[in-house]
């Protein structure tokens, strides 16, 4: 009999949204799995979406080594769209749509006057855009010779959501941010407005993915109000990080999936990322399915960071890979 609960079990849909700009890297499989558990523990889809907007950094050798290495770790899809690359013109009629709205504007800041311009308190790494080309007038506009990037009126007051891991988290897009980019100056649609089509497009549901996201959540909910999408649920999982507290990167070559593929079965990453996320006690390997079978979000660790290679340590039969 079809009750409420097995209703809400066939509408949940995640997605896997890797850049092609290099081989997958734990980290990176750390957020597929947690994404697949989330989905597959309760009978939902997953969606594929190779996320390549950026062509100078996208490459399809990369693009077909992520499948092989999801296909590899067990890490199943029931859908691929089409690439971000072919999806411009759903992109461009968002962007008309928020231009009808009179919300967009080009800017035509160099890097070097965004730099000197930006708040003082955006010293943590974020800069926020002080409005210097809101209001530039048509004559104004028309005598600037660079190409403009082009920026999103931010509205006023707090956005705030539940994130699904992480808790109530708010931000005051004004104060925080500024008005962003949604379209480089090279064309290119930016991913915070492709992202949100994409999500709000594919009728995704759930959205797991690293910490380093959870401060564009709200550019983007503000994105998913404009354009009249349904936003997901999110879940910013914890990032990987080495001994030092320094974020894995691409640079970890040794923890790409090239290298770690030489040394490990899946059964062994998925067992080790499992430990890392809090399902498992040791890293012993296992299957992603014997993992869903299990899953509850409550049972993964709230923890900000993950030192992986205190839990790659504990397996004492493999060669601890250095950095
Ligand atoms: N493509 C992005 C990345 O690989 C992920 C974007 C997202 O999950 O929203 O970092
Ligand atoms: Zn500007």
């Amino acid at each position: 009999m079809e009750n409420l609960e097995t209703k809400k079990r066939a509408v949940s849909v995640g997605r896997f949204a890797p850049s092609p700009s290099g081989r997958m890297h734990l980290g990176n499989v750390f957020s597929a799995l947690l994404a697949w558990l989330s989905v597959r523990s309760v009978g939902g889809k997953m969606v594929l979406r190779i996320e390549d907007l950026d062509p100078d950094r996208s490459k399809s050798a990369f693009a077909d080594a992520i499948r092989q290495d999801l296909q590899w770790l067990g890490l199943d899809w029931d859908w691929e769209s089409p690439c971000q690359s072919e999806r411009t013109p759903v992109y461009r009629s968002a962007f008309e749509q928020l231009a009808e709205k009179g919300l967009v504007y080009p800017c035509y800041c160099t890097r070097a006057q965004l730099h000197a311009a930006s708040a003082p308190h955006a010293s943590d790494g974020k800069t926020v855009y002080s409005g210097a080309c809101r209001n530039l007038s048509e004559a104004e506009r028309a005598a600037m010779t660079r190409k403009p990037a082009w920026r999103l009126k931010c509205g006023e007051g707090e956005i705030s959501f539940r994130d699904g891991l992480r808790g109530i988290y708010r931000e005051n897009l004004q104060e925080e941010c500024g008005d962003f980019i949604i379209r480089r100056s090279d064309g290119v649609y930016a991913y915070q407005l492709a992202v949100v089509v994409d999500d709000g497009d594919m009728g995704i549901t759930q959205v797991v993915r690293g910490s380093d996201l959870l401060s564009s959540t709200p550019r983007q909910l503000y994105l998913y109000r404009l354009l009249g999408l349904n936003a997901p649920r999110f879940y910013h999982v914890p990032l990987l990080v080495a001994p030092d507290g320094r974020r894995l990167s691409k640079r970890d070559g040794d923890l790409d999936l090239q290298a770690l593929r030489e040394h490990y079965s899946a059964e062994e990453l998925i067992g080790l990322l499992a430990c890392a996320a809090g399902l498992l006690d040791e890293p012993v390997p296992c299957t992603p399915q014997e993992l869903a079978r299990k899953f509850d979000w409550s049972r993964v660790t709230r923890e900000e960071t993950v030192n992986i290679r205190e839990i790659i340590g504990k397996m004492a039969h493999k060669p601890v890979v250095t950095v």
